[in-house]
């Protein structure tokens, strides 16, 4: 069976309950039953919106999935500030995000953490977006591939094959996000690809095949469709586009 296509709503420090209430409607009043058997939608907002949109998608049996944007590499105890991976797991998060470049950026989130970020959630049941990319500085000096598998091994330490076959991993080069920059296909093409023979050299072609890679950074409705007619990218992790409905509605249809 082939990959189903995710497209994954980040909204970033963006939304407040009520927002996020009025937000998930509007998405779930646009999309229908044919969307959602071509693509899997998921929102991603803050800890303090998860509640609301569990018991909207709860009540109105809605088929978008949700998750946060962070966990602690820790499962309970004396960590102020920390949400745990019980706790997302609880609040029904499909997903949860690791190592946006925003964490690594701000909180000093190096690969150590993020992998430990990555087995907390699995201990939880809750499915890691892995997200990896280079810097421009990288780029330029043409270390873009080298570096993103770095951060990908980095990451996937303890990490089974079991475990690794339902990780979603966001190739999201830090240039391209919030910048309305947008990598071409070719470009994002090229570090999928490479992504996806490292999960095989890493485990095996079985795991490699079952991993849906994502591109990430100033997705917008007039560009998803080159991005998504590539054969390693299997849907996109949208910031700024996905805090318009419409907009994002239009994404999650690539782009029609
Ligand atoms: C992101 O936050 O993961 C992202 C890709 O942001 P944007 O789409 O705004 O570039």
């Amino acid at each position: 069976m082939g990959r189903t296509p995710l497209i994954a709503g980040n909204w970033k420090m963006n939304l407040n309950h009520l927002e996020a209430i009025n937000h998930v409607q509007k998405l779930a009043f646009s999309l229908n039953d044919k969307d959602f058997n071509a693509v899997e939608v998921a929102v991603l907002p803050p800890f303090t919106d998860l509640r609301s949109v569990q018991t909207l998608v709860d009540g109105d049996k809605l088929r978008i999935v949700y998750g946060a944007q962070d966990l602690s590499p820790h499962d309970s105890g004396a960590y102020t500030g920390e949400v745990s991976g019980a706790m997302l797991a609880k609040l029904g998060c499909t997903y949860v995000l690791a190592g946006h470049s925003e964490r690594r950026q701000y909180h000093a989130e190096d690969d150590q953490v993020v992998n430990s970020k990555v087995l907390a959630a699995y201990r939880h049941g809750v499915t890691p977006i892995l997200c990896v990319g280079e810097g421009l500085p990288v780029r330029q000096a043409g270390g873009h591939v080298a570096h993103t598998l770095a951060q990908l091994d980095g990451a996937l330490q303890k990490v089974t094959a079991e475990q690794a076959k339902s990780i979603v991993i966001a190739y999201e080069p830090v240039w391209a996000i919030g910048t309305g920059e947008v990598a071409t296909p070719e470009d994002a093409q090229e570090v999928c690809g490479a992504v996806r023979t490292r999960l095989a050299e890493l485990y095996d072609g079985e795991v490699a095949e079952a991993v849906r890679i994502l591109y990430g950074g100033s997705v917008k409705s007039g560009n998803i469709a080159g991005i998504m007619s590539k054969p390693d990218i299997d849907g996109a992790l949208v910031g700024g586009a996905s805090l318009d409905p419409a907009e994002f509605v239009k994404i999650c249809r690539f782009g029609e």
